[in-house]
């Protein structure tokens, strides 16, 4: 027997160990310090670097990396265990060294970068030294490709590129972007878009301005609207061949799916935790709100789905690992997709009712999950395409049942079954 819901040992105490750390040493920087991705103030990086070393010396360093770029290659399902705790906290990723869009970015440059590209960018980036952005939204085209027009022309032995970016998230903290752009739209966009890695510094990389959520100020706000204007960048800097950046992103994407799915069940939990203490703490005039039975409902509901999700993302993890190809789960990542905002969502929601005003106050980290959720419904694929995904693969399982019942029907199936168990029904009729 194969089932086995239980983590090894030796696995297990260097969860424990990660847990305790992030909790004593890590969480507090989400207070103090700002954005993890600028990297420009030296006095953060020494004081984060011993716990990077920290982290390095307990084997949780790059865990989403094999070996050979430096990771431990313990695979998705210990990946899952692992971010289940540092999803927590916003700096724990840059502390542990797999952060998104990093994290992403770097396995594009590792599969499809030159060795100079990989030592000028790469190697910084797996070692937490530079940040990265990714720049594929358009303002008019949301997550669809098919409506790009940032286009990429040959001149010379450059290319120049041109157009508008939107949400590029991180790109003014970043050293490179890596831009996709059309390069031939005389074919569908699946074939006539390339993937381009351009120095942040390359004259004509304007940021418009820096978009914010909710209800983050102008200097936290970090989702660059971006004008690539006669951008010019070497022939060497397109990414895995001319036609191939629908095929890149896919993949980039799917690992990033499922990762963000196994930090959220940390965020959640941390909601539902809150949710528990204050329904135990907080009392009115019929007991403490634990006591009454709507608030008893929220509490099963979300166990329930914290857990229902939970077994999902655990599930496809260990699915990776077994197929290592991601086009074998697309149907099991769609379906994580789709319901992480959800559960985000709600449990958040129902926690922050059982806070009453204080849950909506900015004393409390609610409406800034709210959102987080709500990104979560957008990000790397609206939800609605995700269901798309999911219902197509399904079907595929599936033919369309023959003659004019469906093959539930009760009295078709009745009159089959005494069919088969005539002799019997015929020896049970005799008897009586
Ligand atoms: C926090 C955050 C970070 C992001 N970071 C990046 C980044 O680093 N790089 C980057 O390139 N992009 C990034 N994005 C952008 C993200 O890819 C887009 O938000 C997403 O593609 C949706 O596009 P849109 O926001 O323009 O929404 P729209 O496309 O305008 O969607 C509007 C509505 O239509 C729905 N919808 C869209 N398509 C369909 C469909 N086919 N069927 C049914 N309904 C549909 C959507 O769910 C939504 O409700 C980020 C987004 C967020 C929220």
């Amino acid at each position: 027997m194969a089932w086995d819901f239980e983590t090894d040992r030796e696995y297990q105490q260097m969860l424990d160990w990660a847990d305790q750390f992030v909790r004593d040493e890590v969480e507090p920087l989400d207070l103090i310090l700002g954005n993890p991705y600028d990297k420009s103030n030296q006095r953060i990086i020494e004081l984060i670097k011993p716990m990077q070393q920290a982290v390095r010396d307990h084997g949780l360093w790059a865990c989403h990396l094999g070996p050979e770029l430096g990771g431990p290659g313990y695979g998705q399902v210990k990946l899952a265990l692992l971010n289940e705790i540092l999803g927590r906290s916003t700096w724990a990723p840059t502390i542990f060294g797999c952060q998104a869009p990093d994290s992403g970015n770097a396995e594009i440059l590792a599969h499809y970068g030159s060795d100079e590209q990989k030592a000028r960018y790469l190697q910084p980036l797996l070692d937490g030294e530079i940040s990265s952005c990714y720049s594929m939204t358009e303002p008019h085209a949301g997550a669809d490709p098919t409506l790009f027009t940032t286009s990429a022309a040959r001149d010379g032995d450059e290319w120049v590129i041109n157009g508008y970016k939107w949400f590029s998230s991180n790109a003014r903290f970043a050293e490179f972007l890596i831009v996709m752009a059309v390069t031939n739209p005389e074919v569908s966009a699946y074939q006539g878009m390339s993937m381009f890695i351009v120095p942040a510094d390359t004259p004509g990389v304007n940021i418009i301005r820096n978009v914010g959520t909710g209800t983050e100020s102008d200097e936290e706000a970090s989702h660059a609207y971006i004008h690539y204007d006669d951008v010019r960048v070497p022939l060497d800097h397109v990414l895995g061949g001319e036609g191939q950046a629908f095929a890149i992103a896919q993949t980039r994407l799917g690992a990033g799916r499922i990762h963000h799915a196994m930090r959220t069940i940390a965020r959640v939990r941390q909601a539902f935790d809150m949710m528990c203490e204050r329904a135990l703490a907080r009392e009115t005039r019929h007991g403490p709100l634990a006591s009454l039975q709507m608030t008893q409902e929220r509490i099963a509901d979300s166990w329930v789905e914290i857990e229902q999700f939970r077994l999902l993302v655990l599930r496809t993890a260990w699915l990776i690992d077994k197929h290592n190809d991601y086009g074998r789960v697309r149907k099991d990542i769609s379906a994580i997709k789709a319901a992480m905002p959800k559960v985000y969502f709600d449990v958040v929601q129902r926690s922050m009712h059982l806070h009453g005003s204080l849950g909506i106050s900015n004393e409390m980290p609610f409406s800034a999950w709210i959102v987080g959720a709500e990104s979560l419904a957008l990000a790397d694929g609206p939800t609605e395409t995700h269901k798309i995904v999911v219902a197509r693969q399904v079907l595929k399982e599936y033919l369309p049942h023959e003659g004019l019942f469906p093959n539930g029907h009760l009295p078709t199936r009745l009159e089959a079954a005494r069919k088969q168990y005539a002799d019997f029904l015929e020896r049970e009729a005799a008897e009586f």
